[in-house]
């Protein structure tokens, strides 16, 4: 089976085709950096680097490209509440950023591209536009004019006149309608800015993605993701921009994931209820958190607590219980050696092929996830029965290699196990224990201890300074 993908801009699932054989383009909007990342964000990075990943797993030379907006209203209002310049908060929340993607195992984009480092790029583009007569100048601001453009609205399926109805902010009675919008702002007292043909400003954040995206991957690319709350204006203007500026088709598929509700309640600053990632990441591993993204399709809103997460955690753990135990039993077996191994391995590779036709269907992880548990109930059983352990060798080999494939993707399996370092340490303060306890001349004690290690596996041996020990 093919991968389908629900394209927004079309509204259904579709076959993915790229444009180019076995290589995927992929850009997503990436993070204004004002401030450290929260969950609901973290969401959409982790989200993507799934699917991004498992485009690899599947085959696909990727390219992937996360811009970082680093000029922005917000930027400059965090600036001036700190009474700092703006390019300080850029590079410390770009800092973050990195840092906090990496403690969510998120794998580096091919390319993190600045706004600020691009202004070149945006302004070819807005000159382009207002040769073509899709923009127009305004006492030093320069305007999109969505008349223009006669798809506007076509990615968020709204009306014009709809549009203009909800309009909500004051409306600029110069603008040829009031939905168009900035492709350059005129400098205001104290602002960041750049030299233009246009006299002193900076680029509207919706050109940057344009210029962007376009620089990197070309005119027409395979992939554009984001957030379902940047589909209007964000996107829609995006398409309408690069459309009217090349004449290409700009972006094939666009991908949008739903909200992160906490509990029942919209995340916000007046709720008070915006948690960083990094606050999470101190208390939960960041397999329980990417696992717990994977329980629901992307698209479908989820609601996050401490319980849930709590729950997903118990889930890794289980989990890394199969995995270490099954990867401990292979270990000590010798396949090769076993003659009288059972071939019929159907059962887990069947597992295989479900959860990959399952994410191949617009990456349903819920399902595939729910998939994996099914199969440790199944190893779990399989490593209960001394039968099956020495009979279904093969089998057993299986099931590790789809848990160390689908780990490519999801990476939900933590692949240290500290759980062996602190036995290690628990296994050190009973012997130093037994160690004063022989000089206290209490050996029937002593030896009861040593005794009971040597049941779980252990050889002790008696130095003349301390005692070691050793796995059998
Ligand atoms: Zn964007």
């Amino acid at each position: 089976m093919s991968i389908q993908i629900y394209n927004t801009l079309t509204n259904k699932k579709e076959e993915f085709i790229p444009i180019r054989k076995g290589e995927v383009s992929f850009y997503l909007c990436g993070p204004t950096v004002y401030d450290y990342f929260h969950i609901g964000n973290a969401r959409a990075w982790v989200v993507f680097d799934v699917i991004r990943r498992y485009l690899e797993y599947r085959g696909y030379d990727v390219k992937y490209v996360v811009n970082l907006t680093d000029v922005d209203d917000k930027i400059i209002n965090r600036a001036n509440e700190l009474c700092v310049h703006p390019n300080e908060v850029a590079s410390k929340y770009t800092e973050a950023y990195f840092e906090d993607c990496r403690r969510l195992k998120i794998k580096d984009a091919t390319c993190n591209p600045k706004a600020t480092e691009h202004i070149k790029e945006m302004q070819d583009l807005i000159s382009l536009l207002l040769e073509k007569g899709y923009a127009y100048e305004l006492d030093g601001d320069i305007y999109f004019e969505i008349n223009g453009f006669s798809e506007y609205g076509k990615l968020s399926g709204k009306r014009i006149d709809d549009l203009i109805a909800g309009y909500r902010v004051e409306p600029d009675q110069r603008k040829r309608n009031l939905l168009d919008f900035a492709l350059w702002k005129k400098v205001k007292e104290g602002e960041v800015c750049w030299d233009s043909p246009w006299g002193k400003g900076r680029p509207g954040w919706h050109i940057e993605c344009s210029a962007m995206s376009m620089k990197y991957l070309g005119k027409e690319f395979d992939v554009h993701a984001g957030a379902e709350d940047l589909i209007f204006p964000h996107h829609e203007n995006e398409i309408a921009q690069s459309r009217c500026a090349t004449g290409g088709v700009f972006a094939h598929y666009w991908i949008h994931i739903g909200f992160l509700r906490i509990g029942k309640e919209k995340m916000s600053k007046s709720l008070g209820n915006i948690y960083t990632a990094r606050e999470i990441l101190d208390e939960f591993s960041p397999e329980s958190i990417r696992l717990f993204f994977m329980q629901k399709h992307y698209k479908s809103p989820i609601e996050f607590s401490i319980d849930v997460l709590a729950n997903a955690e118990n889930a890794v753990q289980r989990l890394k219980r199969c995995y270490f135990k099954l990867k401990e039993l292979l270990e000590r077996y010798n396949i090769e050696d076993n003659l009288n191994y059972n071939k019929n391995t159907d059962i887990i590779k069947n597992f295989r092929k479900e959860i990959i036709d399952i994410m191949d269907d617009d990456f349903n992880s819920a399902v595939s996830v729910a998939k994996i548990f099914d199969l440790v109930k199944v190893v779990n059983e399989k490593m209960e029965s001394e039968y099956s352990v020495s009979k279904e060798m093969h089998v057993l080999k299986d099931a590790k290699d789809i848990f160390d494939e689908i780990n490519k993707f999801f990476d939900i399996i933590p692949m240290t196990y500290e759980k062996s370092e602190n036995t290690e340490k628990l296994l050190e303060i009973l012997l130093n224990i037994r160690d004063e306890l022989r000089e206290r001349k209490e050996y029937a004690l002593a030896d009861k201890i040593r005794g009971e290690i040597e049941k779980l596996g252990y050889i002790i041996e008696d130095g003349a300074l301390r005692t070691r020990w050793m796995k059998r």
